[in-house]
């Protein structure tokens, strides 16, 4: 890990985005940027273990977008995550953030 030379190890709180549990991430040099004070990571493993991720995709890239299905309400078996076509990922998630 490089060291950011103004801000050290750059540590950010990591918060499940379903449980809001915390966790700490180091970001280091971060291209130079101070590492937000927290930010939404990845699903904690409690939450992995009852939802999945879902990536928007437009044009086959990912848009950063991504919302989360309990997995109770998908008939495929997936592991962490899907990618998602824009236009159905909108159908779906289009009245949450
Ligand atoms: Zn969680």
């Amino acid at each position: 890990m490089r060291i950011s030379k103004k801000y050290g190890v750059n540590p950010s709180i990591l918060v499940c985005p379903i449980c809001k549990d915390t966790a700490i991430a180091l970001l280091g040099a971060n291209g130079g940027k101070e590492a937000p004070r927290q930010m939404y990571g990845e699903l904690c493993d409690e939450c992995k273990k009852e939802y999945i991720t879902i990536l928007e995709i437009k044009d086959n890239k990912p848009t950063g977008n991504r919302g989360f299905i309990k997995r109770e309400y998908i008939n495929v078996k997936v592991k962490d995550f899907a990618y998602m076509e824009s236009s159905e990922f909108n159908n779906l998630f289009k009245n949450s953030c």
